[in-house]
């Protein structure tokens, strides 16, 4: 039976999931989730079946008005030679542990999982709807979602894409990425302010009925390439089920065991992600969210308490700190509103729309929200952790001096939580880390932790030693960088945003 969208804060209008992906976020500032969780899928059934075959089976459950065709037609177009392996999401078995690597994409990192199909997803839905209007994707990035967005979006006809990043906030190799993008349809500009700011100022854009309709009227709508569209959480759903597949194909799991995923997190994307793969079969004993030094998770799901201003202080337990926003290692992690989390609280409110609403409207207008007794128990399932610096960068080093595996800073959060986990609760159930980067986009970071010696190095020399130390050979992503001419260079304030849409649309 199909199944309709609805925004996490209503219950009384229904679109369907090509609507969805549309608009992108719902009218009253809510996400759209599913009406109901679907029926869970058969693991059997998945075992002789590759990347697009999974993806098939898990995409088909959730975006009920695309035809098995079209879906089909969306996921060969995605999952190609864009990808270096012909696994797509390849699992590596590093001392006992599961690195589910998810960037072997065309940016070489995980966001192009879901930014590679979303396109395609996109512009068979403005088929089926019949609509007349150009596309105009407005994205905040913390440096790998504008690089994907772009790579999926350049050139698409019936698409513009524009990305917003904070100008002081991204890796040398994530803004070169960005700034040398091609494509008639693309244009990238730096902000005054970080991630946050960003993304709210994006947030303000798509809310502003005004700018809508003086856009409307030029030929264009808006839409959404973040990680709250429903296009991308449903590709990501994938991986974890191919995950679990292929750990039972290797004969390291039986069926029907359960399997423990950590997530390196910031949006709170990719561990939803692994939610609802768990919701709809996966066999799942903990999800593990792991924060870095901003660890606004890891105090909401220790405290109960989401607070954006203040800071769990770990002696007393009361928010007595002020919070501040740290530029980390893990610059895609830097995320003080992790917006997909209302998807979680819509669940463990037990799908209350009212009570989810309420508690969005306590987060704008007071900072923070606190959950009841009740929500605090369905987070069970639930683990969290968070590393700082100098713990991740002993991470990376243990990593590659034990097991000469080279992970990046982002996935190294993800490894020190689950460390530091399984020390402290003992629990030897298998354990998948999603690998969200590869190093050579983080190469300093990742330098220093292993050699801090190597630090006068200029950005490319750093990428040649990681390349001899790792043996690991160059991504294209990285290849294409040298020599690659400079395309953008706007910088503008955070209030000069619509503006910039404006020029760009003109
Ligand atoms: C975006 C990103 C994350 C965080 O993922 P969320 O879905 O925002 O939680 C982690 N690592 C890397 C490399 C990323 O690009």
């Amino acid at each position: 039976m199909e199944i309709r969208y609805h925004s996490t804060r209503d219950k009384e209008h229904f679109l369907t999931a090509s609507q969805a992906i549309l608009q992108g976020l719902a009218e009253d500032g809510g996400l759209f989730v599913p009406e109901r969780i679907p029926e869970p899928l058969s693991i059997p059934a998945l075992m002789d079946k590759d990347y697009r075959g999974v993806a098939l089976e898990v995409m088909k459950l959730f975006l009920c008005d695309y035809t098995d065709e079209e879906l089909k037609a969306c996921i060969d177009a995605a999952y190609d030679s864009k990808f270096d392996t012909e696994e797509i999401a390849p699992l590596a078995e590093i001392g006992g542990t599961y690195y589910l690597e998810l960037f072997h994409g065309a940016t070489i990192a995980f966001k192009d999982m879901a930014l590679s199909i979303l396109p395609h997803l996109m512009t068979t839905a403005a088929r089926k709807q019949g609509l007349k209007e150009e596309i105009v994707i407005l994205t905040a990035t913390s440096g790998d979602t504008g690089k994907a967005a772009m790579a999926g979006f350049a050139d698409v006809p019936g698409t513009r894409i524009m990305v917003f990043y904070p100008k002081d906030g991204v890796s040398p190799v994530q803004e070169k990425q960005m700034l040398t993008q091609k494509g008639k349809n693309v244009r990238v500009v730096g902000i005054r302010g970080n991630f946050d700011d960003a993304q709210s100022g994006v947030k303000r854009m798509f809310n502003d009925a005004d700018l809508k309709k003086e856009l409307k009227d030029k030929g264009f709508i808006f839409s959404s390439a973040n990680s709250i569209n429903i296009g991308r959480l449903v590709p990501q759903v994938v991986y974890y089920v191919y995950s679990y597949v292929q750990l039972l194909r290797y004969g390291r799991i039986s069926l029907g065991e359960p399997v423990n995923f950590c997530v390196p997190t910031g949006n709170f994307g990719n561990i939803l992600a692994a939610f609802y793969a768990s919701r709809i079969g996966v066999p799942v004993n903990k999800l593990i969210c792991a924060s870095n030094s901003n660890r606004v998770l890891y105090d909401f799901f220790h405290a109960g308490t989401y607070d954006k201003l203040h800071e769990l202080d770990l002696k007393s337990g009361a928010f007595s700190q002020e919070r501040k926003f740290m530029l980390t290692g893990s610059p895609s992690m830097d995320i003080l509103i992790s917006s997909n989390l209302e998807r979680l609280i819509y669940y463990i409110s037990g799908e209350d729309t009212e009570k989810t609403a309420a508690l969005m409207k306590s987060l704008s207008e007071n900072g923070s929200y606190d959950i009841d007794d009740e929500m605090k128990e369905r987070l069970e399932g639930f683990e969290s952790g968070f590393a700082g610096e100098a713990r991740c960068a002993r991470a990376i080093r243990e990593t590659f001096e034990k097991h000469s595996y080279v992970i990046d800073p982002h996935t190294a959060v993800g490894a020190a939580v689950y460390e530091d986990y399984f020390a402290q609760s003992g629990d030897e159930t298998n354990t998948v880390i999603a690998s969200t980067a590869s190093p050579y986009k983080f190469a300093r970071t990742v330098m220093n932790a292993i050699d801090p010696s190597s630090d006068a190095c200029e950005d490319m020399e750093l990428i040649d030693k990681l390349c001899s130390l790792s043996g690991v050979e160059l991504p294209n992503a990285i290849e294409e960088l040298k020599g690659a001419p400079i395309l953008h260079d706007t910088v503008c304030e955070i209030a000069e945003m619509p503006d910039e849409v404006r020029g760009f649309l003109r």
